[in-house]
């Protein structure tokens, strides 16, 4: 009996080990038609300046709605996109079509915005990101000063004196630097006044209970202060209600973005707030 149900166990493992490989092997082969399939989206949420109430950035948020699949999630295709290599031209159609796509609210005269563009583990470990980031800007006519890449702690830690080196040739350019996901890595502090950032994105784990959990609103007010110390700007992410909100106000944290103000936009929704957003502060 009990070799029945162990080898019944070991059935139910061989079977969801099955679906989890016939998932990825499905995932990897229909990604890898995606852009020639013009399945990839961007969609964008807005960033807004907390003490204004406006519209001062945007982050670029990778969608795909693939032909078999439905919608794959970021979450569950970027690793995979990492795994195979696809995320080298994935990563460069984001930044390409990101970049265009706000050069061009831009020259029909809707308020600036800054775009913040994620980058992955493979993309910022390669030699040539500077080259890639300034070939896409020249292409699309995008100042340097609307683009800022998010890049997360870990990938800083894995090899600091080479993210140091990527940072700067990044900076040189003009280019906005943010740590995205802060807190939740194994970042130490000292490290860093050593990066040339300019933007400290508290992550949403945080956030969620910043009002009820005191350890998150400690952690929270921490890092502000910290931030400030070093001459950094903070973005919290994942801010759903006016208490959080109100939170961060107190707390000088500078900028915002969260289902509160905005979900991610399709680029024709996130073109109309623009427009009606002139001169109407939101918040
Ligand atoms: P992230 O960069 O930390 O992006 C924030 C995620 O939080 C987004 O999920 C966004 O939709 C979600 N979010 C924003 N506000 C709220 C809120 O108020 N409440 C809640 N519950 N969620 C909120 P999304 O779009 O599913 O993206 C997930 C992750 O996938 C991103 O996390 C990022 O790591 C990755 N990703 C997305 N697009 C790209 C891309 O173009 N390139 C790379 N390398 N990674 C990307
Ligand atoms: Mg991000
Ligand atoms: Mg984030
Ligand atoms: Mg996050």
């Amino acid at each position: 009996y009990v070799k029945r149900a162990g080898k019944n166990d070991y059935e139910l493992f061989v079977n969801s080990m099955n679906v989890v490989a016939k998932r990825r092997l499905e995932l990897e082969s229909f990604l890898r038609h995606a852009i020639d399939n013009k399945e990839l989206s961007v969609n964008y949420q807005p960033q807004i300046d907390i003490p204004t109430g406006r519209i001062i950035g945007a982050e670029a948020l990778l969608r795909w709605n693939s032909a078999e699949l439905g919608m794959v999630s970021p979450v569950e295709f970027i690793p995979i996109a990492e795994e195979t290599g696809l995320i080298s031209p994935i990563g460069e159609w984001v930044l390409r079509e990101a970049c265009r796509q706000v050069k061009e609210w831009r020259d029909d005269g809707l308020p600036e915005i800054q775009i913040a563009v994620n980058i992955s583990v493979q993309q910022f470990a390669k030699q040539s990101l500077d080259k890639l980031v300034s070939k896409v800007l020249l292409e699309t006519g995008l100042p340097v000063h609307c683009l800022e890449l998010e890049i997360t702690e870990n990938m800083l830690m894995d090899d600091v004196e080479g993210a140091v080196e990527t940072l700067h040739k990044l900076k040189d350019l003009g280019i906005n630097l943010a740590i995205d996901d802060f807190g939740t890595g194994y970042s130490s502090l000292s490290y860093l006044k050593r990066f040339p950032i300019d933007k400290l994105k508290i992550d949403r784990s945080f956030i969620t209970y910043v009002t009820t959990e005191p350890s998150d609103a400690a952690v929270t007010q921490a890092i502000i202060s910290m931030a400030h110390n070093l001459g950094l700007t903070v973005i919290a992410e994942g801010v759903e209600e006016a208490s959080q909100l109100e939170f961060l106000r107190q707390h000088h944290c500078e900028e915002m973005q969260g289902y509160y103000f905005s979900r991610p936009l399709i680029a024709s929704d996130m073109e109309a707030l623009l427009r009606s957003h002139k001169g109407s502060p939101k918040i």
